[in-house]
């Protein structure tokens, strides 16, 4: 097994230099996560699907979901293909019933529940935050925050049941800077930055860590209006020093690790994955 963040001291022309050998994802690494048993709403498809990934590579047995069950299936087997234990459920997060369903699935499947990370968010439309149609606005808090809240709800009994566990949401860069066009949806993953603390405080107790990932921009469906044309892409970069957009896997690393032992001393806060732009509530 190599466990190498290891610094090498090496003889040179009499002089002595050192240097650090990169990182080598050890064995013990790959199963940081064996016999935990997470839910990952949304991750039929980008950043969701990267999360599930990398869960179950990491040794997880993971439920997944999105609305549409041809995803779901598609999906399951991808990851199955992968070598993965999963089990997967049509559910749009705004629907308690189908909810329940994940729920019911750690529990028949996996016997239990262990990490949640509630991923799912919807933007139906672009418009400044004072022109916003009610229901837009609606809609967005409904999905993008209700649901979360009440996700996390619904994991907390079961998490109890196993001593402890670990939930993070998926905010955003936008949660912390508003992007415009995108002010309702903004003002929704600052929400989440609130919730995150309010929840970690009251369930510290309980041995249950409560965290945030904020992505940057991600090249996926979901941003492809701000991804995909050159004019967009550059407006877009303008706020990244690294010039370039955050990958599905960059977000999902940062998630593994608050889902992981490795956390174990963290609670309430949120890392920002998005290339240097400036988060500063
Ligand atoms: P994406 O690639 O468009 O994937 C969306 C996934 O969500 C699909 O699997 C979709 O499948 C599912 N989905 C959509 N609505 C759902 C619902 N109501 N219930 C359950 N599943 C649903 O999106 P993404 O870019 O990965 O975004 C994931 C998260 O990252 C969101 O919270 C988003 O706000 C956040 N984020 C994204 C970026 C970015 O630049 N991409 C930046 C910051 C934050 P179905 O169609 O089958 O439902």
């Amino acid at each position: 097994m190599i466990r190498s963040l290891g610094i090498l001291s090496m003889g040179m022309g009499g002089k002595s230099f050192t240097s650090v050998k990169p990182y080598s994802v050890s064995a013990e690494l790959n199963n940081r996560l064996k016999g935990k048993v997470a839910i990952v709403t949304a991750s039929t498809d980008g950043i969701g699907y990267a999360i599930a990934k990398r869960l179950g590579n990491e040794g997880a047995s993971v439920v997944i979901c999105s609305r549409k069950e041809n995803n779901v299936q598609k999906a399951v087997n991808e990851l199955r293909k992968e070598g993965i234990t999963v089990e997967g459920v049509a559910c749009h997060v705004g629907n308690a019933e189908q909810r329940k369903k994940l729920f019911d699935i750690a529990n028949d499947k996996f016997g239990g529940l262990d990490i949640l990370v509630s991923n799912a968010a919807v933007n139906p439309g672009v418009s400044p935050v004072l022109e916003t149609d009610e229901n837009v606005w609606d809609k967005i808090f409904e999905i993008n925050v209700k649901s979360s809240w009440l996700l996390a709800k619904e994991a907390y009994p079961n998490l109890v049941k196993r001593g402890g566990g670990s939930i993070v949401f998926i905010s955003s860069i936008a949660g912390y800077q508003p992007m415009s066009p995108l002010g309702a949806y903004s003002v929704s993953k600052t929400t989440l930055l609130g919730l995150t603390k309010a929840i970690a405080n009251e369930v510290v107790t309980d041995n249950i860590r409560v965290n945030c990932v904020a992505p940057g921009i991600v090249a996926t469906k979901f941003a492809s209006a701000i991804t995909s044309s050159e004019a967009a892409k550059e407006q877009s970069l303008s706020i990244v020093p690294m010039q370039r957009f955050g990958k599905p896997s960059e977000i999902a690393a940062a998630v593994a690790f608050l889902a992981s032992n490795d956390a174990s001393y963290v609670t309430g806060e949120t890392i920002v994955v998005a290339g240097g732009a400036h988060a500063h509530l």
